[in-house]
Order: C-alpha cells, then sequence, then structure tokens
C-alpha cells in the first residue's frame, strides 16, 4: 500500500473534538482548517485554526453536516484528508466514500466498515458468524409481527425493540409483557421512521442488570488489530454515557484478554481499519454480549490514553497515512486509573434536560493528573443548536481511589456560572459508596439518584460559599461586596472549614 503523507487536514467537527483533533495535528506538524456555522463565528475552533471556513447557517442540517460543500471546501483549502471527529457525518458511510472518491483521505474506517456497523441488525449478523455472542434477539428486521411475537415469547420478557438505525441512546422501546407487544411495535416503528428516517426494528432480550463495557480498538490497514483494553461506561442517565473509566472496576484479567480478543475478532469480521470501539453487555451472570460497534473516535476516547499512553488521534492520523501500527498487542499495558466526567449543561433537577444559555465564568481546574478537553474559553454560548457539553473532565491516579479523590478535588475546584450544569451530579455519583465500591450498572442513576441529594448539596453549597464570603468580608474590614459571593472558587477546604462534609455514602 502506498504512503500518503497527511499535510493539511479539514476538521468537519466543533467544540472540544475539534480542538482536540487540531492539538493531536500541531504537534504532527499537520496544517489545519476548520469549518463553523453562524453559531460558532466565535468560537474556539473557529479561532484556533490555519484557516476557516463558514459553512451555514446554526442548524447542523445547513452546517455541519452538508457533506458535499464540506469536501469542496477541503479541495479549496488544498487539504489531503478529512478528520470526521465524533457525530455529525462521523458515521456516514456515504460521505466517506464521497470523501475518497474526491481524492482526499478519509481520517476514519473504510466506508464499507461503517455502513455495515451503522446497520445495526447486519452488524449483529456479521458478530453472529464471526461466533461473537450478540444479545439474544431477532437476527434480522421485523417484518413478520407473529414470528416477531413467538421470538419474543422465547426469549422471555422483558424485551427491548430497537430502531436498526438508531443511536445516541434514542429509538429504544421496553416491553414488559406479551399483552404489550403489539401497540410497543407499532409505537417503535413509527418512532423509527420519524426519529432515523428507517422504519426498520428488531428485538432484543432486554438485559436487567448489565454493565457497559466497551473495548478500544486500533487497526492498520495490513490487518494489524489490537485492543487497548476496556471502558466502564455504565453510569448513564437516558441511555447515554456521563461518567467512564478505564480499567473496568469489575473485570478479571483473564476477562480482559478474553474479550480483548473476542472484540479484535469483532473488528475483524468487519475488516475494520483504524480507531474503533466494540460495546458490550455484561449480564449479572458475566456473560458478555455484543452490543454495537462506533467506527470512530469516541467522546470517552481521553481515559484510554491516559492508561495506556498511546495518543489514538494521532494514530487515526498514522493508520490513514498508511503507517503500520509501531507495537504489537503484547507491548501495549495499562498503567492506573482514568475516570471522564463529561461536564454539560443540563439541569439534573429537571430530568438532565439541556441547560442552554451563556457562561459568564469560566475556572477550569488544573493540577497534577488533571485533563481537561473543552471547546471553550471563558464566556461561551451554549446553544440550543448542539449537543451541551461543555467540556470533559479527565482525571488520573494511580488507583482507581484515587482517581476519583482527584476528580472530587477537581468538581470542586471547576467554577461554571450562568447556567445549569452536572458538576453537582458528578461529585454526588464519585461521593457514593455504591460507586466508590465498583458495584453498579446500567441502572445506577435510576436506582441511586433523587434530586433530593443535590437540593442538600445545592444548600450547603450556599451556605459554604456564604459562611466564606463573612470570613472574608470580615477580614476585609466589610470591605467584601455581596456580588463577590457567586465566583467565589469552591474548595474542599471551604467545605470542610465550616464543617459540612457530605455525608452521601
Ligand atoms: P445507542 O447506539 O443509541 O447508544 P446502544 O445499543 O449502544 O444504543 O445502547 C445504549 C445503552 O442502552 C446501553 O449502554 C444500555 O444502557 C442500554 N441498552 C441497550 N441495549 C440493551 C439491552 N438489550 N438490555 C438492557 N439495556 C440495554
Amino acid at each position: 500500500m502506498k504512503k500518503k503523507r497527511i499535510r493539511k487536514v479539514l476538521i468537519a467537527n466543533r467544540g472540544e473534538i475539534a480542538l482536540r483533533i487540531m492539538n493531536a495535528c500541531k504537534e504532527m506538524g499537520i496544517g489545519t482548517v476548520s469549518v463553523f456555522s453562524a453559531a460558532d463565528r466565535d468560537a474556539l475552533h473557529t479561532k484556533s485554526s490555519d484557516e476557516a471556513y463558514f459553512i451555514g447557517e446554526a442548524p447542523a442540517s445547513e452546517s455541519y453536516l452538508k457533506g458535499d460543500l464540506i469536501i469542496e471546501t477541503a479541495k479549496k483549502a488544498k487539504c489531503n484528508a478529512i478528520h470526521p471527529g465524533y457525530g455529525f457525518l462521523a458515521e456516514n458511510g456515504e460521505f466517506a466514500q464521497k470523501v475518497i472518491d474526491s481524492g482526499l483521505e478519509f481520517v476514519g474506517p473504510p466506508p464499507g466498515a461503517i455502513t455495515q456497523m451503522g446497520d445495526k441488525t447486519l452488524a449483529r449478523k456479521i458478530m453472529m458468524e464471526a461466533c461473537v455472542p450478540v444479545v439474544p434477539g431477532t437476527a434480522d428486521p421485523i417484518k413478520d409481527k407473529k414470528k416477531a411475537k413467538k421470538t419474543a415469547d422465547e426469549i422471555g420478557y422483558p424485551i427491548l425493540i430497537k430502531a436498526a438505525g438508531g443511536g445516541g441512546g434514542k429509538g429504544m422501546r421496553r416491553i414488559a409483557s406479551p399483552e404489550d407487544f403489539d401497540d410497543g411495535l407499532k409505537r417503535a416503528v413509527s418512532e423509527a421512521s420519524s426519529s432515523f428516517g428507517n422504519p426498520l426494528v428488531y428485538i432484543e432480550k432486554y438485559l436487567e442488570k448489565p454493565r457497559h463495557i466497551e473495548f478500544q480498538i486500533l487497526a492498520d490497514k495490513y490487518g494489524n488489530t489490537v485492543h487497548l483494553f476496556e471502558r466502564e461506561c455504565s453510569i448513564q442517565r437516558r441511555h447515554q454515557k456521563v461518567i467512564e473509566e478505564a480499567p473496568s472496576p469489575t473485570l478479571t484479567p483473564e476477562e480482559r484478554e478474553k474479550f480483548g480478543e473476542i472484540a479484535v475478532r469483532a473488528a475483524k469480521a468487519c475488516g475494520y481499519s483504524n480507531a474503533g470501539t466494540v460495546e458490550f453487555l455484561m449480564d449479572a451472570h458475566r456473560n458478555f454480549y455484543f452490543l454495537e460497534m462506533n467506527t470512530r473516535i469516541q467522546v470517552e476516547h481521553p481515559v484510554t490514553e491516559e492508561v495506556t499512553g498511546i495518543d489514538l488521534v494521532q494514530e487515526q492520523f498514522k493508520i490513514s497515512s498508511g503507517e503500520k501500527l509501531s507495537f504489537k498487542q503484547g507491548d501495549i499495558s495499562l498503567r492506573g486509573h482514568s475516570i471522564e466526567s463529561r461536564i454539560y449543561a443540563e439541569d439534573p433537577l429537571s430530568d438532565f434536560y439541556p441547560s442552554i444559555g451563556l457562561i459568564n465564568e469560566l475556572q477550569e481546574p488544573t493540577g497534577n493528573g488533571i485533563r481537561i478537553e473543552s471547546g471553550i474559553k471563558g464566556s461561551s454560548e451554549i446553544s440550543i443548536y448542539y449537543d451541551p457539553l461543555i467540556a470533559k473532565l479527565v482525571c488520573t491516579g494511580r488507583d482507581r481511589k484515587g482517581a476519583i479523590n482527584r476528580t472530587i478535588q477537581a468538581l470542586n475546584d471547576y467554577v461554571i456560572t450562568g447556567l445549569k450544569t452536572n458538576l453537582a451530579f458528578c461529585n454526588f455519583v464519585m461521593e457514593h459508596k455504591k460507586f466508590r465500591d465498583g458495584d453498579f450498572d446500567t441502572n445506577f442513576v435510576n436506582e441511586h439518584f433523587k434530586p433530593e441529594y443535590l437540593n442538600r448539596f445545592e444548600n450547603k453549597e450556599k451556605a459554604v460559599l456564604a459562611a466564606v464570603a463573612a470570613v472574608h468580608a470580615h477580614n476585609n474590614g466589610g470591605r467584601g461586596k455581596s456580588g463577590d459571593q457567586g465566583k467565589m472558587k469552591r474548595t474542599t477546604s471551604n467545605w470542610k472549614s465550616v464543617g459540612m462534609a457530605l455525608n452521601m455514602r
């Protein structure tokens, strides 16, 4: 295979992942071109690249999803590659093919692998043929209602009816008993067509207390495929991840080796190259089932980088340039423990609904073992048009306890004012005994999180801030302004100084 040096790349994305890709490019001497919508004229990604091009209005369908315009822009800017990041066009096989057809390198897997893994029923079929265990269910999309009902009876209720083209935690309907089947199927089909433009649905057994455990894969274009161990992503709300960690607190070394090998087999089964993730669910009896394959860089990739020392985005560029992997499976080892908290502009007290608006003040924690992946600086707008992710807080320690304690300290040092965030919710998770013990599954939030916890947290926070402000006012001879209060930095020592340590374990 001919090597093709990537000299200049168009990053077809925004926010933190666009900046993350840019950082990798800067280290590798690759020129960067960003694209931006009307909502992102002043965004950090727009300002941080070598060149930036306007591509349309704020809704993604009028800008970041305009594949043809993005390819045209890349050609105009004399790029020789496009990196799609995650979301938007990243898992659109047709777009990847067009990029290649226009003579550019697509920094991602072959279009065929994207298309195959994007169709969840086809993906299940390919995995079954490769002897990768899949969640029990139908092999094909449902065509015959009677037959489907029979399958549901055989695997046993509850079941999930899932959209073949679903994603983002959407397009899943839990059916508790046979009486609900007909109505549930009708609703699932109608939701699948309206949300994903594809009415096809299939059945999976609903696993009662599963853990979401996924393996990171890297594969070059010469058939060399390795895994970089697993990430545990069971702390979710609305079937969407919020806190991820590497390694999983529950896997034994034998399970790690066994399912790592299965993940490599899964990647090979679809002719994979580049970075990808094989997702599994592990049930209460420690059975592993293939869930899906994500054919892109994952939001939570930094925790894997932290514990393996391998820069996944740089590897993506090297693989796309036609380089062979410079390491073998035996060369990759785990060191320490890393936890990512996704800091969202959302309201945990209102079912984690996005909280859009302007950030007034932003102070990010710093320190040993703290890595922040952020797309914003200072006052920025969290807009209705895009994912309300503010930043990813990645804390790494020598062991899991160290990583948890570092996360708590960093969350305490974070200041974001102007809109609601999930900082206190993340703190709640870190402080919870079940989480600290590693004894949790994907139902953790539903089972343990009560909004009162945050009221308690926030009331205590207000009390602490008021107490600290009073001390400051006293020390300043009463010169403190009442407005200073909201800007004060929270620290653990502040909490401790007024004897209000949380008691939520
Ligand atoms: P998406 O592609 O929308 O992210 P996934 O199939 O990856 O959907 O599932 C997302 C989450 O939904 C999983 O991590 C898990 O919490 C839940 N889930 C999916 N399938 C099942 C299942 N068969 N049983 C129980 N929970 C499931």
